[in-house]
């Protein structure tokens, strides 16, 4: 999917612009419990082009103190990781020099780069955007993010700039893992570690993301191919802060992922960005596997530390209950043949398909064992349930009234569904329907 990048300055309106657009969202995330309250990316369409929008806004920099130079950054981010830029101007505030200068810096960008003006939220308003003409960014298109004015013309010049779908060069049967996690986790490590090779990773070609290089290897009869990553490769021309952490980069490895490896640094503990780049890999409805690596330098071990560490994970990572852990050193290579082992499981996993009379069998047991509470003196009847998807399984369910179903019911269904057939590292959707 191609990532649009919105850039612009603080309160032009690039977070109602975002919302306005999220109001579109499809796709599975929808079905998704969501565990970023700050959102900061979302998937969304247009005309039957799927794509991910992400505010840079949102993205948390080190040095974000300043604005200019924060905004540099974004730009920079956008530039690099973005198949779409959206440049959003406040047509109230007029033509500002933080505007020139984003301006500046993306006309030297082959990306595409749509220019928004926003705050025109009438016609008479048009004049506002004249003077926009001189970033030098192509026609400029006023919109109100507010009242959704215009939005479509934006949508349409933001889709009709994607770029053309190169193949991926993914083999059918092969399985695709992400490596995703914090700078210094390990990532290049432990990838280094799987291929038993340094060689690989001399990948290092400079550019834009589409010049990433996918490793593929062969494992006990077993296609894996695996994402060239975030911070995987270091590359000295981008500021410091940008290299470290790209969620761009990361969500684009996620996408293309059947199953992802999500790293934990076991020296540093669980930390609040940990927690978001979960989220991340959670929300996409990929498989999870946790690798809790640097096991080697775990102060203090004792036979209940790992015990203790995964009580800590289900605890801070309560919506990646499903995902299996692994403690791992990618420095001894601890346990690192059980990466692509339970990579492999996973992918199983989620394509597990279940017949329907097996589950509606399913459905009857977890009736009789815990009937649906009362909702305001009416029951909840479930009449069927049957799977229509898989990677990742989902489930619809078939009711008297959806508006009598309970989330804490869900969950309960959802626990028979993994105690009776496992579904390991992969999140479940379970849909409510209105039998029609
Ligand atoms: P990345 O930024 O996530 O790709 O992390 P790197 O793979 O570059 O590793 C960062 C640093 O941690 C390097 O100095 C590695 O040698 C070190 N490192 C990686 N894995 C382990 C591990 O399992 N144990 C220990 N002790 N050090 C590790």
């Amino acid at each position: 999917k191609p990532i649009v990048a919105i850039v612009g300055r603080p309160n032009v309106g690039k977070s109602t612009l975002f919302n306005q657009i999220g109001k579109q969202r499809v796709s599975i995330v929808d079905d998704m419990p969501g565990v970023t309250r700050d959102r900061i990316y979302l998937d969304a369409e247009w005309l039957g082009h799927a794509f991910t929008m992400i505010d840079t806004g949102g993205i948390e920099l080190d040095e974000s103190d300043h604005i200019l130079k924060s905004m540099r950054q974004q730009a920079q981010i956008a530039m690099e990781e973005a198949d779409v830029i959206l440049f959003v101007v406040d047509g109230r505030a007029g033509l500002t020099t933080a505007d020139e200068e984003v301006g500046h810096l993306l006309r030297s960008t082959k990306k595409p780069v749509v220019l928004a003006v926003n705050k025109v939220d009438s016609p008479e308003r048009e004049m506002d955007m004249y003077e926009f003409y001189s970033l030098g960014l192509g026609d400029p298109i006023g919109i109100s993010a507010s009242n959704a004015r215009n939005l479509g013309d934006l949508l349409d010049a933001v889709v009709a700039a994607f770029p053309e779908e190169t193949g991926d060069d993914k083999e059918p049967d092969e399985i695709s893992i992400a490596v995703i996690g914090r700078p210094n986790v390990g990532k290049s490590s432990i990838v280094n570690a799987i291929l038993g090779e340094q060689r690989v990773i001399v990948s290092d070609v400079p550019g834009t993301t589409r010049d990433a290089i996918d490793t593929h290897f062969i494992e006990d009869g077993t296609k894996f191919m695996l994402i060239d990553t975030a911070g995987m490769r270091r590359r000295g021309k981008i500021d410091e802060p940008v290299e470290r952490y790209s969620v761009m980069r990361s969500l684009r490895a996620i996408d293309r992922a059947d199953v992802v490896l999500m790293m934990i640094n076991a020296a540093e503990g669980i930390t609040e960005q940990d927690k978001k780049i979960a989220g991340y890999a959670h929300e996409s409805g990929r498989g999870v596997v946790i690798v809790v690596n640097k096991w080697d330098i775990f102060p203090e071990k004792d036979d209940k530390s790992t015990l203790r560490f995964t009580d800590e994970l289900r605890d801070k990572l309560g919506f990646l209950q499903y995902a299996p852990v692994l403690y791992t050193s990618a420095l001894t290579g601890q346990r690192v043949h059980r990466v692509t082992e339970l990579v492999k499981y996973v992918a199983e996993q989620q394509s597990m398909r279940i017949k329907t009379s097996v589950l509606n069998e399913l459905i009857r047991d977890a009736v009789s064992v815990n009937p649906p509470p009362m909702h305001r003196g009416r029951q909840l009847k479930i009449l069927f349930m049957t799977q229509a998807d898989v990677k990742p399984p989902r489930f619809i369910l078939f009711v008297n009234d959806p508006e009598l179903m309970h989330f804490s019911y869900l969950r309960f269904i959802e626990n028979r569904l993994r105690e009776q057939f496992g579904f390991e590292g992969t999140p479940l959707v379970l849909i409510v329907r209105k039998r029609g």
